[in-house]
């Protein structure tokens, strides 16, 4: 099955998912609990919502926190891309950075490079394309010594071994200690998601998006409402788990994706 592996990473998210959805009072976790159930992946960094990293306890804390309040209810979506929230405020990159994304490719993917500065390219043209305002910019020189200790660029894609996802990535407001894209070899052998698409996905967080099933309509897989929306509930976005009643099997980038990136980067 090429999503088993997209299936385990939100069974993993399941445990966070459970407890804004249904069995919201009965199942709640302590922290300690949920703490010491948190995926910590090979570099030491945990994830939750299924491939998204936390650099804190405190700021896992505050994740704890906010799926544990008690949920907004009833609230209107005039307004499928949502941008993430920190502190109710977009989290994006300015006009000039979001027009100079520099990344290296680390050398340690060996056989494997040539295929992830393939996928990077194209994953990265989905949101160049609609907005004119993006630049990912791949810079080979610091491919060598390509970590989230290199000042050179803005962030790093690095290979790592997990079952637990097939790629990971960060948002803008995340420390340049732990802006890293980590790929797992597995994006080759994932059926009919394409690298390019995996990475596209993973890029549109680096863009500050969220994932599009936690909006309500999706009627699972809520995460948190720490986000706006940018344009109508779109099922079909790259942003869009599709085992969370998605209505695409393939990842691909949509029309609402290109109106969403427009609106928050401009055209
Ligand atoms: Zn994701």
């Amino acid at each position: 099955m090429p999503l088993s592996k997209w299936k385990a990473v939100l069974a993993a998210a399941v445990g966070t998912t459970a407890i804004a959805g249904t069995a919201y009072a009965a199942d709640i976790p302590s922290w300690q609990q949920f703490e010491a159930s948190t995926y910590t992946d090979p570099t030491g960094v945990r994830i939750v919502n299924g491939d998204e990293p936390v650099d804190s306890t405190g700021e896992l804390r505050q994740f704890y926190d906010s799926l544990t309040s008690t949920p907004k209810q009833g609230k209107k979506l005039e307004e499928g891309l949502i941008v993430n929230t920190v502190n109710g405020a977009d989290d994006k990159w300015s006009a000039s950075q979001v027009g100079n994304l520099t990344y290296c490719v680390s050398d340690k993917f060996g056989a494997d490079k040539a295929g992830i500065v393939a996928a990077m390219n194209g994953g990265a043209a989905l949101w160049e394309n609609a907005s004119s305002a993006i630049d990912f910019v791949y810079v080979p020189s610091q491919d060598s010594s390509c970590s989230t200790r290199n000042n050179n660029v803005l962030f790093s894609v690095e290979p790592v071994s997990t079952s637990q996802y097939i790629a990971r990535s960060f948002f803008p407001s995340t420390p340049k200690r732990s802006r890293n894209v980590l790929v797992d070899d597995s994006i080759f052998t994932s059926g009919s998601w394409t690298p390019s698409n995996i990475l596209g996905h993973e890029l549109g967080h680096t863009l500050g998006f969220r994932h599009e099933h936690t909006r309500p309509e999706a009627g699972t897989c809520f995460e948190d409402n720490n986000w706006r929306p940018l344009t109508p509930y779109d099922s079909v976005s790259i942003m869009h788990y599709p085992q969370c009643n998605g209505g695409s099997d393939n990842l691909q980038f949509s029309s609402y994706d290109a109106q969403g990136v427009r609106a928050l980067y401009g055209s």
